[in-house]
C-alpha cells in the first residue's frame, strides 16, 4: 500500500499551491466581503485546466485520476474555499457525469465546453420540498415531438450565477410508478429558465449560489443526459465521486486553519513567552494536526478506490462525514487559539470556521452520511 504522493501528484500539488497563495489567497478576502465572484480569475483558472481536472485531453481536460483532483481542490480550499467549491462541484457533479453518461454529440456540445471552462457547470438538485429526500422532487418535463418542456424550481444552485451549463433533475410525466427520474443538460440561455439572486451565505460567500427555475424550458431532447429513468442512477454515482471534493474541500480548509494557527500560536505572546509554548494550546494543536491527518488518509483512500473502479460509496461517505466534522472542530478550535482576534475579520481564521459549516451540509447532510455509511456496513 503506497501512502506517498507520486512525482508527479507532488509537482501538481506544488504547482497548484503555488498559484493559489499567489492569486487565490488574496482574493478570498474580496470575495468574502464583496460576496462577488472574480470571473477574471476563472478565466485564468481555465487556461490552467482546473476545469476539467479529470476530463481526458481529447475533450479539452487535463486527464488526471481522482487522487489528484483531490489534492487540487484541498490546495485551493486551503486558502480560499468559495473557488474550491466551484471548481469542486464543476468538476465533481457537473463535468464529470457529463463524460460518464453523455454522447459523442453531448461532448462535442458541453463537455468541451466545460472542461475548458468556456462554460461553469451546476447541479441542480435540490427543490423547496426535496433536500434530503431528492426522491421527493416535484420538476417535471412533458415531452412534446422533439423537445422536453421543463417545469419547477431549484434551489441552493451552486455557481448558479455565473453558469452557462446546468444539470437539471426531474422526473419525466406520465410518471406513473414515481421513478421516472431524468437528467436535462439547460444551458442558462434557454428561454423559461431564470436565475434568482444569490444567497447572502454565512460562509462561501464568494460563490454565487442561488435558486434557478424553469417556466415551460424548452429543450431538444438531445439534452437528456443518460435515459429516461436513469435520473436517480446518475445522481448516486455522481455524489459519490462529488463527496470526495467536498471531502477534499473540508479538508483543505482545516489544514488552512491548522496552518494559519500555528503560525499564530508562535507569534503571539502572553505573560512573556510565546502562547505555543503552553500545554493547552500544544493539545489544541495536536488534536487539530490529528483529525486533519486522519481526514487525509480517507479522502486518498476513497479516492484511491474510485481510481481504481471499486466501489466507494462509503468510503466517499466516510470521508466526507469525518472530513467535515474535522473541518468544523479544527477551525473552532483555531478560533479559540486566536483569542479575541481570531473573532474578528483581521485573521483569516473566523473566515475558514463560517466556510466549514456548510461542508456538513451540502452534497448530504452528516445525518445522511451516517445512514449511507451504515447501509454499507450492514451489507458487508
Ligand atoms: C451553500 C450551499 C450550496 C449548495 N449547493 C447545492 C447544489 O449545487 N446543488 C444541489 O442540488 N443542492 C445544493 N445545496 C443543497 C444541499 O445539498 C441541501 O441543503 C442538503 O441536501 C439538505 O437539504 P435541506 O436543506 O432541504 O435540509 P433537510 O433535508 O430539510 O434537512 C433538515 C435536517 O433534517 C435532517 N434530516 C433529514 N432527513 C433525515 C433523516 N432521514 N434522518 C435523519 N435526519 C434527517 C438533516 O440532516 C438536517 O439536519 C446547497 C446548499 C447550500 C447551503
Amino acid at each position: 500500500m503506497r501512502l506517498e504522493p507520486s512525482m508527479k501528484q507532488a509537482v501538481i500539488r506544488r504547482t497548484v499551491r503555488k498559484y493559489s497563495e499567489q492569486r487565490l489567497a488574496p482574493a478570498a478576502v474580496e470575495m468574502d466581503r464583496t460576496a462577488e465572484f472574480p470571473l477574471d480569475i476563472a478565466g485564468e483558472m481555465a487556461a490552467l485546466q482546473f476545469f476539467g481536472i479529470e476530463i481526458p485531453s481529447t475533450y479539452g481536460g487535463a486527464g488526471l485520476e481522482t487522487v489528484s483532483y483531490a489534492m487540487v481542490i484541498e490546495e485551493i480550499s486551503k486558502v480560499n474555499a468559495a473557488m474550491g467549491l466551484c471548481v469542486a462541484v464543476h468538476n465533481g457533479v457537473a463535468a464529470s457525469p457529463m463524460h460518464m453518461f453523455g454522447n459523442e454529440e453531448q461532448f462535442q456540445r458541453f463537455l468541451i465546453p466545460l472542461a475548458s471552462g468556456r462554460a461553469i457547470g451546476t447541479f441542480c438538485l435540490t427543490e423547496p420540498n426535496a433536500g434530503s429526500d431528492a426522491s421527493s422532487l416535484e420538476t417535471a418535463a412533458v415531452r412534446e415531438g422533439d423537445e422536453y418542456i421543463l417545469n419547477g424550481n431549484k434551489v441552493f444552485v451552486t455557481n448558479g450565477g455565473v453558469s452557462g451549463i446546468n444539470l437539471i433533475f426531474g422526473r419525466v410525466l406520465p410518471d406513473h410508478k414515481g421513478k421516472n427520474f431524468a437528467v436535462f443538460i439547460v444551458e442558462s440561455h434557454r428561454k423559461g429558465l431564470e436565475k434568482g439572486p444569490s444567497e447572502d451565505l454565512m460562509g462561501m460567500r464568494g460563490n454565487p449560489v442561488c435558486p434557478i427555475s424553469l417556466n415551460d424550458c424548452r429543450i431538444p431532447v438531445e439534452n437528456l443526459l443518460g435515459g429516461e429513468g436513469e435520473g436517480l442512477k446518475i445522481a448516486l454515482s455522481t455524489l459519490n465521486g462529488g463527496r470526495i471534493g467536498i471531502a477534499a474541500q473540508a479538508l483543505g480548509i482545516a489544514q488552512g486553519a491548522l496552518d494559519v494557527s500555528i503560525r499564530y500560536a508562535k507569534e503571539r505572546h502572553q505573560f512573556g513567552r510565546p502562547i505555543s509554548g503552553f500545554g493547552a494550546i500544544q493539545g489544541f494543536l495536536a488534536d487539530m494536526g490529528t483529525r486533519v491527518e486522519a481526514a487525509r488518509l480517507l479522502v486518498y483512500r476513497a479516492s484511491d478506490l474510485r481510481d481504481k473502479g471499486l466501489d466507494h460509496a462509503s468510503e466517499s461517505a466516510m470521508a466526507k462525514l469525518f472530513a467535515s466534522e474535522a473541518a468544523v472542530e479544527v477551525t473552532k478550535l483555531g478560533v479559540q487559539i486566536h483569542g479575541g482576534y481570531g473573532y474578528t475579520k483581521a485573521y483569516p481564521i473566523e473566515r475558514f470556521y463560517r466556510d466549514a459549516k456548510v461542508c456538513e451540509i451540502y452534497e448530504g447532510t452528516s445525518e445522511v452520511q451516517r445512514m449511507i455509511i451504515a447501509r454499507g456496513l450492514m451489507k458487508r
